[in-house]
């Protein structure tokens, strides 16, 4: 599925979340889409998803978005979790270093199995433990410019810049999309 058309929308999408294991990514997409939330659990699959629609313009935008379940523990997902995403969340946890450092793997994935286009937001979760942070804003920042990404940090916890992560993402990629069609 990419950009495509749906009952409901406009438009609908995939997009998806990745990053090392308990950095938050299910808080932050069930912060994001608690207004329409829905599980789809079944082991087979090994993917949750949600979906949240937005109003840009007059187009209702519909973002269905994939929640790993559990395999990043076991960096066992498979290339099917990226295919036809057209946005992704690379979030790691701004009290552990390790998860910052593991984003060079995670973009190594999302470049070899996700489109070349794809929209990648760079999210730095937890800024609400300052007080145990490992990884300065500027580092983030800057990882986000040289590999060319846009970057937030978020607080699923406080609800900060969750909604505007989602966002930024979404407007993005119908802004691309848009261009695309015409
Ligand atoms: P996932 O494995 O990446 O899906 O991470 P989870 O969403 O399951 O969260 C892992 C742990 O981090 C849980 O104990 C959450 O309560 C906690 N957590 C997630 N987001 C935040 C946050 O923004 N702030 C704080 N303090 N804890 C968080
Ligand atoms: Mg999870």
């Amino acid at each position: 599925m990419a950009y495509s058309f749906d009952d409901e929308c406009d438009y609908l999408f995939k997009a998806i979340l990745i990053g090392d294991s308990a950095v938050g990514k299910s808080n932050l997409l069930s912060r994001f889409a608690r207004d329409e939330f829905r599980l789809d659990s079944k082991p087979t699959i090994g993917v949750e998803f949600a979906y949240r629609s937005i109003k840009i313009g007059d187009k209702v935008i519909k973002a269905q978005i994939w929640d790993t379940a559990g395999q990043e523990r076991f960096r066992a997902i498979t290339s099917s979790y990226y295919r036809g995403a057209l946005g992704a969340l690379l979030v790691y946890d701004i009290t552990r270093r390790s998860t910052f450092s593991n984003l060079k793997k995670w973009l190594h994935e999302l470049r070899e199995y996700g489109k070349s286009d794809m929209v990648i937001v760079l999210v730095g979760n937890k800024s609400d433990l300052g007080h145990s942070r490992e990884v300065s804003e500027e580092e983030g920042q800057k990882l986000a410019e040289t590999e060319g990404l846009c970057f937030m940090e978020t607080s699923a916890l406080e609800s900060l810049n969750v909604e505007e992560a989602f966002l930024h993402m979404i407007t993005k990629i119908h802004e691309i999309s848009s261009q695309k069609s015409l």
